[in-house]
């Protein structure tokens, strides 16, 4: 079941790396196509390609995001702590009088 998961996730990271390696290099091969101007096959493949990066560059970032907040969230669960008093000798105003 591991070994299946494992396949799937290097299967599914395999495709997103081609996918924007794809689509960070057509363009710029292409980059200097014949151009026919009127509803050209190569523009509008460039578009769905810069569309592509763009778009995998928000859920990249949206995902970084996520990221470092589950770590703060999990790692420093001090920062998080609302409408819990933290007690301590100032907080409970002992006197160390002795
Ligand atoms: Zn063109």
């Amino acid at each position: 079941m591991i070994t299946r998961r494992r396949i799937l996730a290097l299967s599914l990271a395999a495709a997103v790396f081609f996918v924007v390696l794809f689509s960070s290099v057509f363009p710029s091969v292409q980059s200097h196509h014949v151009c026919t101007h009127h509803h050209c096959s190569t523009c509008e493949r460039i578009l769905l390609c810069e569309q592509t990066v763009h778009s995998l560059g928000d859920v990249a970032f949206f995902a970084a995001v996520l990221l470092v907040w589950v770590l703060f969230r999990f790692l420093c669960p001090s920062v998080f702590v609302e409408g819990k008093r933290i007690e301590s000798l100032v907080t409970l105003r002992v006197k160390l009088s002795h």
